[in-house]
């Protein structure tokens, strides 16, 4: 059974700006999904679309087998939804969000009192349960749509970005309860830019970018591709060229600045020990692009040898 499946979905917004270009997907029941892909590549839209926010312009949507246009009430019974922007009444307090979204499916107020306790200490928010909305840090409103999301116990949770803006602590206990949601059934699918979040988390992956699947794949073979990430790094003291570092591939850019290509089976202390017995010494250090570009790069790269990411 599939949780979800997408056939030829377009999306062209009011400016004539077109989101999403016939996009195909599947996620299977039980699966653990990451939406990928920079910023502006159509992850929300295509989210907002399942989850009945942004209506769509052309293709098919089903969830568990149901038809969106067919039966809307049985796709949202079956789906939860955490979306990006914060969309709760702000004096209403952290409790009584999460029963009255139980009151929308029709659940029994002391059921609905019972469940919101379970997720509320699930997601700790249990103690804060009569602070009003607009007094919680922004991970606890993110927690707190998570609880809501829930409290209608969907077979589907769908976040988009459900970690944005929260700091690590946060996240990784967040990472934990997703990760034990999901052991005990619910599909999880999620939007995210942090390839961490897709590793971490995920076990299917789909590259969207530009309003086009570019990538479907199990997040472990689309991440063996990552093999060398470049660093640059600045020099307290300039040095002479050319330089050569036994073992790795060094190219100078200028007196202080070093380009430094990592394998993924080195680390940073063997490149900082064979710097540090040449006597460099080195001030700050970035890595040259992100991951995720990196990612992106080396789709293009094979693409262009002829073989192909997607499965
Ligand atoms: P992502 O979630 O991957 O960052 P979005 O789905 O939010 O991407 O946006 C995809 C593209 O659609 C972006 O170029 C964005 O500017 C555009 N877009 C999003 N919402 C609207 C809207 N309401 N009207 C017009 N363009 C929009």
């Amino acid at each position: 059974m599939h949780a979800l499946i997408v056939e030829q979905l377009h999306k062209v917004y009011a400016t004539g700006f077109e989101a999403l270009k016939g996009v195909d997907l599947a996620v299977e029941e039980g699966d653990f999904f990451a939406l990928l892909g920079p910023n502006g590549a159509g992850k929300s839209t295509l989210i907002g679309i399942v989850t009945s926010l942004v209506n769509k312009t052309s293709g098919r949507i089903r969830v568990f087998g149901r038809d969106l246009d067919q039966d809307a009430e049985g796709v949202k019974a079956s789906l939860g939804a955490v979306p990006q922007e914060f969309n709760f009444n702000l004096f209403l307090p952290v409790e009584e969000v999460v029963v009255n979204q139980a009151g929308y499916f029709g659940i029994p107020r002391p059921e609905a009192r019972a469940r919101a306790e379970f997720y509320l200490r699930k997601l700790d928010l249990w103690d804060r349960r009569r602070s009003e909305m607009r007094l919680l840090s922004g991970g606890m409103k993110r927690r707190l749509m998570i609880a809501r999301a829930l409290v209608h116990r969907p077979r589907l949770l769908i976040l988009d970005e459900p970690t944005a803006g929260v700091d690590i602590e946060i996240r990784r206990a967040m990472w934990d309860y997703l990760r034990e949601l999901n052991a005990d059934g619910t599909t999880i699918i999620l939007t995210t830019h942090y390839l961490e979040e897709a590793e971490s988390l995920c076990r299917n992956v789909a590259v969207i970018d530009h309003g086009r699947i570019a990538a479907v794949s199990e997040t472990r073979a689309l991440l063996a591709g990552l093999d060398i990430e470049t660093f640059v790094l600045n020099l307290k003291r300039p040095v002479a060229e050319p330089l050569l570092l036994p073992g790795f591939s060094v190219t100078r850019a200028d007196a202080t600045t070093l380009e430094v290509q990592l394998h993924r089976s080195q680390s940073l202390n063997e490149l900082f020990d064979a710097l540090g017995r040449r006597g460099i010494e080195v001030g700050s250090m970035r890595n040259k692009q992100n991951r995720l570009e990196q990612l992106f790069l080396e789709m293009v790269e094979r693409g262009r040898e002829g073989s192909t990411v997607a499965a």
